[in-house]
């Protein structure tokens, strides 16, 4: 069975020169698309991608990456923004990978759009009156 999955990797430094990627492909046939990457030699790292293959695979390959030390962001969770409590300040804009968050010019007020939400938790911690909710 084949399944695609959006997930997000985050690399310690001590590996972020390394190939893990190149060698999900290689090693277990999977197929990915990045959609942000945000990685520097010798810092932490953060790679939101779209990964897919064969069942099997794909937990081979979520096996792979744990061994190396990359750590994965849970897939069963759920963020959402409570409308009532946002005050439209922008403060999670800068801070999320997939640009989900974007600014109305007419009305100055900030836009979220959950399709493109990898549920990375950043804007969570970013959010001054704790208008996004993390779901588990
Ligand atoms: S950081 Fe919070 S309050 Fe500010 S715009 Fe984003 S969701 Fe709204
Ligand atoms: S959890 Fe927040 S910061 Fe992370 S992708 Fe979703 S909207 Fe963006």
């Amino acid at each position: 069975m084949n399944i695609s999955r959006r997930i997000v990797l985050h690399f310690p430094p001590r590996i972020t020169g390394q190939p893990v990627v190149f060698r999900l492909a290689r090693d277990f046939n999977l197929k990915f698309n990045i959609l942000k990457a945000s990685i520097s030699p010798g810092e932490e790292g953060l790679l939101v991608m779209e990964l897919s293959g064969d069942q099997n695979n794909f937990d081979k390959g979520i096996r792979y990456l744990n061994e190396v030390g990359v750590k994965i962001q849970s897939l069963s969770q759920d963020v959402v923004r409570d409308e009532d409590r946002c005050t439209h300040c922008g403060a999670c804009i800068a801070v999320c990978p997939t640009s989900a968050f974007s600014l109305e010019a007419k009305t100055r007020r900030v836009l979220f759009d959950h399709n493109k939400c990898v549920v990375c938790g950043l804007c969570v911690k970013a959010c001054p009156p704790r208008a996004m909710r993390l779901y588990f």
